[in-house]
């Protein structure tokens, strides 16, 4: 039997799988401490769980990440705010320490292949899948293929109409101010409205104004990308009533532009939840390692 090593290196906590495949996958979580701490205990997992059967190891990493093949730093977290981590050579130390390929990527486009593969996207050949949470990242496949480009997409950072008046907040990302993540991620809504977005009832304001900025990015994504479906994940999302909000606003924005059922008509089963769950990630990790292990 071959098994299949699965990380989700996420920045507050690790989850390990290992396994065949997504329906006898088994996983643990820790949190995340130092690198050596950290990476040791997934690397003894793997050891544990799968020894001499194990066929590869698939990593879908908090970023940004180095993903080309060519540089000295490729499966390097890089230059993150993460304390510690800082040029981690996270693929490198399991690659070597477990002697079996390695496929590496950032979290978001593990989860965005995983929805691919099995989850709500497993009907279409292009998706974008966007998680809105402490920080906003997305990740697109196109054609069966994961889009990486020069890095990978840094979708969160992107901007979107800020109008001063209506929304005076300067917004907090330090490269950026005011970029969608800056405006729309949960510490961004914290910041603006004194409370956690969590406690924000339904009815409050904020709700609005944050479908507003999702779709503004979004129409900007389906304008560049073409996606045959988008996913939107992360705590943020866990908002009642904030799918459909969006919904709205990008049908709006779009203003019939796109001449696709999609967007005209279906736009309730164009943009939806993860149909994963918070299992994305490590299911990502999963079919990374089954790519590690063909190629
Ligand atoms: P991370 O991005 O760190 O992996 P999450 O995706 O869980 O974590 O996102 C955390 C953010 O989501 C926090 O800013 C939190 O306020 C927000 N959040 C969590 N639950 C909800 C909820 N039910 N409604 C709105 N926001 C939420
Ligand atoms: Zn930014």
């Amino acid at each position: 039997m071959r098994l299949f090593g699965a990380l989700e290196a996420g920045g507050t906590k690790f989850v390990c799988g290992v396994g065949t495949s997504p329906e006898d996958l088994k996983t643990v979580r820790f949190p995340t401490r130092s690198p050596d701490e950290t990476i040791d205990e997934a690397i003894c997992y793997f050891r544990e769980e799968a020894g001499d059967a194990l066929a590869a190891v698939g990593i879908g990493a908090f970023g940004p990440v180095d993903l080309d093949p060519a540089s000295a730093h490729y499966g390097h977290i890089t230059s993150t705010p993460k304390a510690g981590w800082q040029y981690t050579d996270l693929a490198g130390r399991v690659r070597n320490a477990l002697q079996v390929p390695v496929g590496f990527d950032t979290d978001v486009n593990a989860a965005a292949l995983a929805e691919t593969c099995w989850g709500a996207a497993r009907d279409v050949s292009s998706a974008l899948y966007l998680t809105v949470g402490t920080g906003i990242g997305g990740g697109a496949i196109l054609n069966g293929a994961l889009l990486h480009g020069m890095m990978h997409p840094e979708m969160g950072h992107v901007r979107v109409p800020h109008d001063l008046a209506a929304d005076p907040f300067p917004g907090i990302c330090p490269f950026h101010g005011d970029c969608l993540e800056g405006l729309a991620a949960g510490p961004a809504m914290q910041a603006r409205w004194g409370q956690p977005a969590a406690t924000l009832p339904p009815d409050h304001p904020a709700w609005a104004l944050e479908a507003r900025y999702i779709a503004l990015a979004l129409a900007g994504f389906v304008f560049t990308l073409s996606p045959g479906r988008i996913i939107l994940g992360g705590g943020v999302m866990q908002q009642a009533g904030l799918f459909d909000r969006i919904r709205g606003e990008l049908s709006s924005v779009l203003n019939g532009y796109i001449r696709m059922p999609q967007v005209l008509t279906e736009m309730d089963r164009y943009v939806v939840p993860p149909g994963l769950g918070d299992r994305a990630g490590v299911l990502g990790a999963l079919a990374l390692a089954e790519r590690a292990a063909k190629s």
